[in-house]
């Protein structure tokens, strides 16, 4: 039998581990036989040495055998995901899973909850009433077959090595390493049963990759990795330099996807959601204007479908946070930068995220961008608006934003929003 030791120094020498000593690994640390200060050891050492491609191979399915596999062959149209590496404002999961489906494709959307600076999807939907995060595997196929989307937290048997490796990645300094953000991501997204996969890896301040050559390393090992795994996988690096539209928080996030599904959205995120849309849709097969769809209110009717069989009211009045303040433009000019990370992290020190997973979330807190880089500003123009529902948060949400933006005496050079696609 392997010994976790040996592994370890194998590790932190920079020797290749074999396929049978990182199944057992994984099998031994989920079963509580490894250590936790093992496998941070052996983390670390990852973080440092990197893996080869047969050892990623080998741990991504380790990962994916701890837990169990969703079935989705009963659902009758083609399934196709889209996981996004994090970023600032990212509401595209709201918009994206009701679309494809109305175009005809099955998008069994498994989420997470915000930590850090990013949001997270099912924080943003708890905001409407009545809607259910949590689904036993029969209701999610059942909402998936009505309605053609479902967006839910994933069950505690999917990929549970990769829950319990995540926390100790959170509180070793280890999360930031290609291997293991890819071997984390793909095993949940392949424990869940879809036939193609989308991947939006945010390239800038506000993500977890700011640099387009790390970003697109990581697109490249995910790739493959679905390849491996029988998951028709593609990836589009995506600029997270400035939040993705206006809204950033929860239920304000909502109301803008809502927007957008009205025909009412921000250029950018229009713009992000149909690439995605294209390639979902490339990839499973289905050939449908994901344009036409958002345009004639058949992408609103699949959200709508989609919130009730989840126990919500699409037509509820959403929470609003009590106190508003304005950040306003210390300068005249251009407005030539607005950091993504930036306006992430006083966002979230409003409530509208939470420091500890079993923290709860402001509904109502959060930020409206009413300005975007590019924009000519005034001297004293209101450029935010930040909402909290404590008055004593505004402070240190402020502190977050000195830095954040730049006014200029010329206008920025618009960069694009889509800057690489990866995969076949
Ligand atoms: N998201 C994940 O699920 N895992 C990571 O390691 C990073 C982001």
């Amino acid at each position: 039998m392997p010994d976790a030791v040996d592994l370890i120094r194998a590790k932190r020498d920079g020797r290749e581990l074999a396929d049978a000593d990182i199944s057992w690994l994984i099998e031994a640390y989920t079963a509580g036989e490894v250590a936790e200060e093992q496998m941070s050891a052996l983390l670390m050492a990852i973080y440092f040495r990197g893996l080869g491609a047969a050892e990623l191979r080998s741990l991504t399915a380790a990962m994916i055998s701890s837990g169990d596999r969703l079935d989705l062959s009963a659902v009758p149209a083609p399934t196709v995901d889209k996981h996004s590496t994090g970023g600032v404002g990212d509401k595209v999961s709201l918009i994206l899973a009701p679309l494809v489906a109305s175009c005809g494709a099955a998008v069994p959307q498994l989420s997470g909850r915000g930590l850090g600076h990013t949001g997270g999807t099912l924080d943003k939907l708890e905001s409407i009433p009545g809607w259910r995060a949590q689904l036993t595997a029969a209701e999610l196929i059942e909402v998936l077959t009505a309605t053609g989307c479902v967006i839910c937290a994933a069950g505690p048997g999917l990929a549970p090595a990769d829950r319990r490796l995540y926390a100790l990645r959170d509180v070793t300094g280890t999360v930031e390493s290609i291997p293991l953000i890819a071997s984390s991501i793909m095993s949940k997204k392949i424990a869940e049963g879809t036939s193609a996969l989308v991947l939006d890896v945010k390239v800038g301040s506000g993500a977890f990759m700011p640099d387009a050559v790390a970003a697109r390393q990581l697109a490249e090992a995910m790739v493959t990795l679905g390849a491996e795994h029988g998951v028709r996988t593609a990836a589009l690096l995506t600029a997270m330099d400035i939040p993705l539209g206006r809204a950033v928080g929860n239920a304000v996030e909502v109301t803008e996807a809502v927007a957008t599904l009205r025909g009412d959205g921000p250029a950018d995120l229009v713009e992000v959601t149909l690439a995605l849309a294209t390639e979902m849709l490339k990839l499973a097969g289905v050939d449908a204007d994901p344009a036409a769809a958002l345009a004639d209110g058949r992408a609103m009717a699949s959200y709508r479908a989609m919130i009730i069989a989840q126990g919500g009211d699409p037509d509820a009045p959403l929470p609003v946070a009590a106190h508003t303040e304005l950040f306003s433009a210390p300068e005249s000019g251009w407005l030539r930068a607005l950091d993504a990370r930036a306006v992430g992290v006083a966002a979230w020190r409003l409530g509208a995220g939470r420091a500890r997973k079993e923290d709860p979330v402001s509904a109502g807190a959060g930020i409206i961008c009413l300005a975007k880089p590019g924009d000519r500003v005034q001297r004293g123009q209101p450029l935010l608006e930040l909402r909290a529902d404590d008055p004593a948060r505004f402070p240190r949400a402020r502190e977050a934003l000195s830095g954040a933006i730049e006014i200029g005496l010329q206008p920025p050079q618009p960069g694009p929003a889509i800057l690489a696609r990866v995969g076949a």
